[in-house]
C-alpha cells in the first residue's frame, strides 16, 4: 500500500498590527494616578480624557492619560 503523501497544511500567520500602549490615568483633581489601562494607539492616538471615580476625591472627576 502506498503511504500517503504528507502535506504539511500551511498556516497563515496573520500578523494584527494593532498598538496596544499601556497608559495610567491620573485624576486632574489630586493627581493621584488611579486607573491602569490600555489603549489602542491607533484609535486614540489623543490623550485619553475620561470621566472616573476617584477614591481620593470621593467623587467623579476628570482623569487623563499621563506617563
Ligand atoms: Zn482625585
Amino acid at each position: 500500500m502506498p503511504e500517503k503523501q504528507k502535506r504539511p497544511t500551511q498556516m497563515k500567520t496573520l500578523e494584527v498590527e494593532v498598538v496596544r500602549v499601556k497608559i495610567t490615568l491620573a485624576c486632574t483633581e489630586c493627581k493621584q494616578r488611579n486607573y491602569n489601562m490600555t489603549k489602542e494607539k491607533k484609535n486614540h492616538p489623543e490623550r485619553l480624557e475620561t470621566k472616573k471615580y476617584c477614591k481620593f476625591c470621593r467623587t467623579h472627576t476628570l482623569h487623563k492619560e499621563t506617563k
